[in-house]
């Protein structure tokens, strides 16, 4: 029978061609399965194309299952069967079978060598190609099925389409970066299909940051400075207002309302906000008033000079931090330290630990309740035959790659078991 005829039944659809859905479709086909795999876009893995900003961070190098399983903290509980069946090692022996080779950079972080996102989608698509699955893109996904008796799913397309299929893969993300694709409306077919559905654990809290500096301003507040977000050096975020420190971070209005974002912000690579203590005067005009202050305060020390402006535990941070002693008169302070005063004052950092909440240092966007998959298989408890993966689930990580290895782990070991069920 034609496979384009509404009668046929498919071995295993997946839906979403992100890495999760990649991963899941060409592991599937690899055990000699026939495979359907459903996009909406005109292209695969849109989402992971701007991974690590556009470099792609595609694991954390934690070859033994316990360490990488215990970076997932309490949700760590979970994943052990899946990451024995495929963890850090076995992605990257996956890759490197493919000609990827990695390099490594703060805290265990692995990027392709090449430093491009495009090479990690290149070695998915070529994978499909080569394991034959079948791939439609443009294809949006309205609602899906599962008749019981007949033990088979209906797959309804935007276009009217119906498709069959014995197993059905969803790995159509979460909702953030919603222009990706990821726009959640799996949620809405899996919550119809008796799964629960939390909501994102960020919400609006205060933010840990990882300066061990941070405490020694406890309780100091700053009534108006700009935070500007990075997200693997680009820039994502501007906000003003008033910020205070806590013992282990910054809270405050504008805070708060960001906490959100930056949430999402953490799952994608390392965060950094760096604020601007003078937001009403660009650089130029910081320099002249600097100068100014500094000709008419000649003699006085720096450190009390600075201190116009800022308080005393921040002025002996800055100092500390650029290594400048505050005790040097005005008159005698180094051309260069004054260039480095002047950048550090519009751009002091703070790296994002996590935020302040139920979990301190790790966040997720939400996602089907663990409970209700079997972690051996990525089966769902609730329907025979439907597998869950990727970021449609609710597991809380930290960044630093560890949601792309969720894709490979839970993706992999969904592709091998719905094979099996043929
Ligand atoms: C800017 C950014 C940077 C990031 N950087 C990193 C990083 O460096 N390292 C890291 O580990 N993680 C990173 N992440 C997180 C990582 O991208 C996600 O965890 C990962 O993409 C999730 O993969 P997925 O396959 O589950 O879902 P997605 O990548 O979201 O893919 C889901 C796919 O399903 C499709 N789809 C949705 N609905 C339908 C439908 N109705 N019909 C058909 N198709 C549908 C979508 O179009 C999409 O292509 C980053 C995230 C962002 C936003």
């Amino acid at each position: 029978m034609d496979s384009n005829n509404e009668d046929y039944v498919w071995s295993v659809v997946v839906i979403g061609g992100g890495p999760a859905g990649m991963m899941a479709a060409a592991t599937a086909a690899r055990q000699g399965v026939e495979v359907l795999l459903l996009e909406k876009n005109l292209n695969l893995g849109k989402k992971l194309l701007i991974t690590g900003g556009g470099r792609c961070n595609v694991t954390n190098n934690k070859p033994v299952v316990r360490d990488m399983i215990a970076s997932y903290k309490e949700d760590g509980k979970f994943l052990f069967s899946t990451f024995m069946q495929h963890g850090v090692k076995e992605t990257i022996d996956w890759f490197a079978e493919r000609g990827v080779d990695f390099k490594e950079e703060n805290e265990g972080r692995l990027f392709p060598g090449t430093e491009k996102a495009e090479t990690i989608n290149d070695a998915l698509v070529s994978e499909l190609i080569k394991t034959k699955v079948t791939v439609e893109t443009g294809q949006s996904v309205e609602g899906i099925e599962f008749d019981g008796s007949k033990k088979q799913f209906q797959i309804r397309l935007a276009s009217g389409r119906k498709i069959v299929a014995k197993a059905c893969i969803v790995a159509t993300g979460g909702k953030a970066r919603p222009e990706t694709g990821s726009t959640g409306e799996g949620f809405l077919w899996l919550e119809s299909l008796g799964h629960t559905v939390l909501s994102s654990s960020s919400a609006l809290v205060p933010l840990a940051i990882k300066n061990h500096w941070v405490k020694t301003l406890s309780g100091v507040t700053l009534p108006s400075v700009k935070l500007t977000v990075f997200v693997d050096g680009v820039k994502v975020l501007v906000k003003k207002g008033k910020l205070l420190f806590t013992h282990f971070g910054i809270t405050g209005p504008t805070v708060l309302n960001m906490s959100k974002q930056v949430g999402d912000f953490l799952l994608e690579g390392e965060t950094v906000i760096r604020l601007d203590l003078f937001p009403e005067k660009d650089a130029g005009e910081l320099k002249k008033y600097l100068n100014q202050l500094f000709s008419s305060e000649s003699n006085k020390k720096l450190k009390n000079v600075l201190m116009h402006d800022l308080p005393l535990s921040l002025v002996e941070v800055i100092l500390s931090e650029l290594n400048i002693d505050g005790e040097t008169p005005c008159h005698s302070v180094l051309k260069h330290d004054k260039i480095s005063l002047l950048n550090y004052l519009k751009a002091v950092p703070l790296e994002v630990k996590g935020l302040l909440g139920a979990d301190k240092a790790i966040v997720s966007n939400g996602g089907v309740d663990l409970t209700e998959i079997d972690f051996k298989t990525m089966e769902s408890k609730k329907v025979d035959g439907l597998f869950l993966v990727g970021d449609v689930l609710n597991i809380n990580r930290p960044s630093g790659g560890y949601s792309l290895q969720l894709c490979w782990s839970t993706g992999s070991v969904a592709g091998l078991h719905a094979s099996n069920k043929i």
